[in-house]
């Protein structure tokens, strides 16, 4: 087992990391108090220093003006950009854009390509993901009410959906609609592109999140699709392949959160250790001195190193072996690492006390958007009940005694 980082590896992450935290974290602060959508120019100005430095878009293929880089490498990067919320974006590969290009990439008519995938890597248009409906269980998406009836050369949508992320300014929404409800329940939806200007998609309301509706990038919409008619054109893969094409996009995105959630991880961390040691929680002693505050410690390094393994490790299977075979190691990491890091961010939050409640830290942001990371990209429970199903399967074939 090969441990070392490329020489390459190791200067574009050092160029990230000096980036991140000259560039990136002083603007944090704008980011609490403003709107998101207020700070576009600022934003805008530190992507075009990322595109310079030639470190725009890395999981994207070079051809379209990314790094191309392999899903290791990116897991490297996106450990070193998860340090901020803001990482992502300022360098091209935020949420629900890498998925969508994904999908474009391996799955997109030469014509949707010239339309959408140039300026999606490029970063002049945005883009959202239109599956959970307010109706039905989003843990069964099997479960939708959604429908997109042919009409002409035409699809007509109707349906409720809400948790469409960043659908906010964006230029289009890939909506999983039922294409074909007489279908066996994995064969009946699609995945069909609908332009956000389309009469008939309507963004009734920026969700509050924990006190919070956000605004463009940082936002989650419910939609109402009223008669929503796009071109056939526009559907993605052939029809009844949307859960296809989503395994396709779900499979690498869960590693990309995976390891953003480590670079937060570790970067409230590193905040609970620099408040231990400057903490004076009695005359001339520090809150560094107490076993309680050392256990957390030695637990949270712990629990950080065996996520960032376990990911890296389903990454590098994931690149050899293909997504069937990785399954279960993607379960695994998707309800591991999202309870490390609310086991970190719970701990770092409350060894700096009153001060981790207030937003003079980042402490208290994470702890309130990153509890979704149980929610999104499957719930725990779901994914528990997989990896239990197949590791029990494989055990009954064995003679144990
Ligand atoms: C911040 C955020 C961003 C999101 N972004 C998007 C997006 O961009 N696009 C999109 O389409 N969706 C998005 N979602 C929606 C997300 O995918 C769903 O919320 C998720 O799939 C769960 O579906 P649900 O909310 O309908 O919960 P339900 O399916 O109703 O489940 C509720 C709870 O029931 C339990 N449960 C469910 N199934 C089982 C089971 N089999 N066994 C035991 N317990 C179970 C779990 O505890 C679960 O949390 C986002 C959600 C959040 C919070």
């Amino acid at each position: 087992m090969d441990f070392n980082v490329s020489e390459r590896m190791q200067t574009v992450i050092e160029m990230m990391n000096e980036f991140m935290e000259k560039e990136v974290i002083p603007i944090e602060r704008e980011f609490f108090h403003h709107s998101f959508t207020d700070l576009y120019p600022v934003l805008n100005e530190k992507r075009e220093m990322v595109k310079k430095m030639e470190l725009w878009a890395p999981p994207h293929p070079e051809e379209y003006g990314g790094m191309g880089l392999d899903l290791m490498d990116f897991g490297l990067v996106s450990e070193a950009l998860g340090r901020s919320p803001l990482g992502h974006y300022v360098f091209g590969c935020q949420a629900p854009d890498a998925g969508n290009i994904e999908i474009l990439h391996l799955h997109g008519t030469d014509a949707q390509k010239r339309k959408y995938l140039q300026r999606l890597i490029g970063g002049e248009i945005r883009s959202c993901f239109s599956m959970t409906e307010v109706n039905m269980p989003g843990s069964n998406p099997t479960m939708l009410e959604t429908t997109a009836v042919k009409n002409g050369n035409d699809y007509v949508i109707n349906g409720q959906k809400w948790y469409t992320t960043a659908a906010d300014g964006a230029e289009f929404a890939i909506v999983m609609a039922v294409t074909d409800p007489q279908a066996p329940p994995l064969r009946q939806a699609s995945m069909i592109i609908v332009p956000c200007d389309t009469p008939g998609f309507n963004n009734v309301r920026n969700i509050s999140i924990m006190g919070h509706e956000g605004s463009g990038w940082h936002s989650h919409s419910e939609i109402i699709y009223q008669n929503c008619r796009v071109s056939q054109d526009n559907l993605l893969g052939s029809e009844g392949e949307g859960f296809v094409l989503a395994q396709d996009r779900l499979g690498p995105g869960r590693i990309h959160h995976c390891m953003r959630w480590i670079g937060i991880c570790q970067r409230a961390f590193e905040l609970m250790l620099s408040r231990a040691n400057n903490r004076y929680i009695a005359p001339g002693q520090l809150l560094s001195s107490r076993q309680i505050i050392q256990g957390w410690i030695a637990e949270s390094a712990a629990e950080i190193q065996a996520a960032r393994l376990m990911v890296l490790h389903a990454a590098w299977k994931m690149s050899h072996l293909g997504q069937k075979a990785t399954r279960t190691e993607i379960s695994l990491i998707k309800f591991f690492v999202a309870n490390v890091l609310q086991k970190v961010i719970d701990r770092a939050l409350q060894t700096h006390g009153g001060l981790g409640m207030s937003d003079d830290t980042i402490l208290s942001f994470f702890y309130r958007f990153e509890r979704a990371a149980r929610i999104y990209d499957g719930v725990d429970e779901v994914h528990k009940i997989a990896v239990a199903k197949r590791i029990l399967n494989e055990f009954e074939k064995r003679n144990v005694r």
